[in-house]
């Protein structure tokens, strides 16, 4: 018997998800493909935990990819989110919590001078290089392989996320013309970008990179990487697009680029801007911004954009998003990765946890990983067997050694001490996997 628990209640949802849904599933990285088993269905959550249908409780490092910084049900976000409920669902004209999400973003984001509100990373990103297209008037697109950025057709080119869990390579369904405008280059090599716009004079648009990768596991751009990108971008007329869907609000109050300073012309957003409802953004240059419609004439539009449940439950999670708020995160964050460092050195398993700001993650390797290639060659087998040990000791971790883990505001000594508890046993049976 593979797995040593069972979860009769999830497995019977399961069943009954798979008739009427592929895979049993939304979105696939849910799915327990990567590491076997079936998924947990979870039927609540509070603050660090969550509880399935089971009713067993997990602490979660997950926080729904990303977006649950407060931790599970904070009750302000829950407060806001029933008072705009009781106010009506949409409208479909604009309304006063758009306006405020939008100056919310723009107050923190330096380089955001305006912004449009979408529902999804996936229309942030698909959005942008639409803009980037008709701005520059040049069809194609950088991108670097690892790097996800939802699943833009032009973009599902060697992208993270669950195309790396899963192995594929592209997707069926893309055809020649959608992706023939992309180039796929190697994360971190500043040379390749510098050969591709050589190769290509006056043809590139933009570049589009993730503000500090979190989709092939947790790859940090080396130093000075982010900056070279947007030098040979404006070397060249073309634009930098930081995509901080994962990083934005998350590993700072300003994100990546509270990090690390880099200016792009246009940014994305998700994730934790919505609350843990479907808001995302994108912005930038207003120059730039003052061509997308009605202002300029590169469309793009959507009927539940900047929906007034969404936007209350965004601009509350932002409101208590203040320093003290990312101080939580990252103390939090320091303790789980020096438990789990311990834990594996213990063990003897050879790892490195890489970091970027309060996202980290585990890659079974004992060499620094930099780039796509770096990432694929870790033992990943030793990840199934350390997940399925954590989650039969009631820890959540994302069910792929290609993903970062999250936490939150709300992991406290309680849930960390739990995450302590079940890792020496974890750690053991990472190192004792076979491939
Ligand atoms: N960009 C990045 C960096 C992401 O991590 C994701 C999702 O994980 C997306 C874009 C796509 O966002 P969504 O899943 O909301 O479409």
């Amino acid at each position: 018997m593979p797995f040593p628990y069972e979860a009769p209640v999830s497995q019977t949802l399961f069943d009954r998800a798979a008739v009427v849904t592929p895979g049993g599933v939304n979105s696939p990285v849910r799915a327990f493909r990567a590491v076997g088993g079936s998924p947990r269905f979870m039927v609540s959550g509070t603050g660090p935990y969550l509880t399935d249908a089971d009713g067993r409780e997990y602490v979660d490092l997950v926080c729904s990819w990303g977006p649950m910084i407060l931790g599970h049900a904070h009750p302000e976000v829950i407060t806001a989110v029933q008072e705009a409920v009781a106010r009506g669902t949409s409208f479909g004209t604009p309304g006063e919590g758009e306006v405020e999400l939008a100056e919310q973003i723009v107050a923190r984001i330096d380089p955001v001078e305006q912004v449009r509100l979408v529902s999804s990373g996936t229309e942030a990103t698909m959005s942008a290089i639409r803009l980037a297209r008709g701005f520059t008037g040049r069809a194609k697109v950088v991108k670097f392989a690892g790097c996800y950025h939802g699943h833009v057709d032009a973009l599902l080119a060697a992208a993270g996320s669950g195309v790396a869990t899963f192995g594929l390579p592209d997707t069926p369904g893309v055809t020649g013309a959608q992706a023939g405008d992309t180039i796929v280059l190697p994360y971190n090599d500043i040379e390749a970008v510098r050969a591709a716009f050589a190769a290509h004079p006056g043809e590139i648009a933009c570049v589009i990179t993730e503000a500090s990768p979190g989709n092939m596991g947790v790859v940090p751009p080396l130093p000075g990487f982010n900056q070279g990108l947007k030098d040979v971008c404006a070397e060249n007329g073309a634009l930098y697009i930081s995509d901080e869907v994962m990083t934005g609000f998350r590993v700072s109050r300003t994100g990546w680029y509270g990090i690390d300073g880099v200016r792009p012309d246009l940014m994305t957003f998700g994730k934790v801007m919505g609350g843990g409802f479907p808001a995302a953004a994108f912005g930038g240059r207003a120059d730039v911004m003052a061509h997308l419609a009605p202002a300029g004439p590169v469309y793009q539009a959507g009927t539940l954009s900047g929906n007034p449940v969404a936007t209350a439950a965004g601009v509350a999670q932002l409101k208590l998003l203040d320093e003290a708020a990312y101080e939580k995160v990252d103390a939090a964050s320091a303790e789980v990765r020096s438990l789990v460092t311990e834990a594996f050195t213990k063990a003897g398993v050879a790892h490195r946890l890489q970091v970027a700001g309060n996202m980290f993650s585990v890659f079974f390797t004992d060499r620094d990983v930099t780039d796509y290639d770096s990432a694929k060659s870790q033992e990943a087998f030793r990840f199934t067997a350390f997940f399925h040990s954590m989650l039969s000791q009631g820890v959540y971790l994302p069910p792929s050694a290609f993903e970062s883990w999250f936490v939150s505001t709300t992991h406290d000594e309680r849930a960390i001490e739990r995450i302590a508890a079940a890792l020496p046993s974890a750690a053991r049976a990472a190192a004792e996997a076979t491939a």
